[in-house]
């Protein structure tokens, strides 16, 4: 089973053809996440109940698509607000894109605390943002170091933070051997690597040392609007390709494509 850790919607979704092209890649599901929260471009208007209601719409009865809420990490009240409101609908975990502030404002860890205290996984995206703006800074792996504070929290960091791969493994090991008040740390493999840096980057985190096979979460950055089958059936295949190169177990290799977002998602802990 090949489970999307990471699609997008971007406009409007046909149900039947994300379908047909999800099922074209040989993917079974995965993490789709909300449009983005009116405000975060200039041009994005869409208003929360619409953003909510068509996420929770196109995971309805889908046994392995989960719902995803992307939030304002700066929005206050009114963040927090549509947090209870999210989880009272059924949306599954949230995400972040911190573009105007630091991951430690503290508004913004009022946000995570709030999620943690719900139990729902926070997915951020990490490394180099192509936005409109510079927001690097914003991004760095080691700027999510205060992530460890929040209790309970469980999340995840995109892209293996490129370009910052070793920063993010390396906060990885922090978190995941101290687990200072029981924070839970996934990687999401998502691209942003480019490909001649994808074999090394997979090396490194199998062999950093520390305890990733039940962390790692395959992703694509497809959008649900327009899923792109061939896009995706290529990275699938050329990750394969390096797993095998790099002898990774099968049965490792099947946590990533699948089992570990299932736990990502659920909070099954051993
Ligand atoms: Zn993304």
């Amino acid at each position: 089973m090949v489970l999307d850790g990471h699609i997008h919607i971007m406009g409007e979704v046909d149900r039947e053809a994300l379908q047909a092209q999800m099922a074209q890649a040989g993917v079974d599901g995965g993490i789709l996440m909300s449009r983005p929260f009116a405000g975060y471009e200039p041009m994005e208007t869409t208003p929360f109940e619409k953003r909510l209601t068509e996420v929770l719409e196109l995971c309805r009865e889908q046994e392995y698509r989960f719902p995803f809420l992307w939030i304002d990490p700066l929005g206050g009240q009114q963040t927090l607000e549509e947090i209870d409101e999210a989880v009272k609908q059924g949306i599954a975990g949230f995400k972040i894109i911190s573009t105007k502030a630091m991951p430690d404002c503290p508004e913004a860890m009022e946000i995570y605390r709030h999620i943690a205290k719900r139990e729902k996984p926070l997915l951020f995206h990490s490394g180099i943002l192509w936005n409109e703006g510079p927001s690097a800074n914003f991004n760095r792996p080691a700027n999510f170091e205060c992530l460890m504070d929040v209790e309970g929290l469980r999340l995840s960091l995109a892209h293996i933070s490129w370009p910052w791969c070793d920063e993010c493994i390396a906060i990885y090991g922090k978190i995941c051997m101290m687990r200072y008040h029981q924070v839970e740390m996934y990687v999401d493999l998502t691209p942003g690597t480019p490909e001649i840096y994808r074999r090394e980057a997979l090396f490194r985190l199998h062999n950093s040392g520390y305890s990733v096979e039940d962390r790692l979460v395959f992703g694509t950055d497809c959008e649900a609007n327009d899923y792109n089958a061939a896009g995706a059936s290529k990275i699938i295949a050329a990750d394969r390709k390096h797993y095998e190169a790099l002898g990774i177990p099968a049965e490792i290799q099947e946590k990533c494509f699948s089992k570990n977002l299932l736990r990502f998602v659920r909070g099954a802990e051993k």
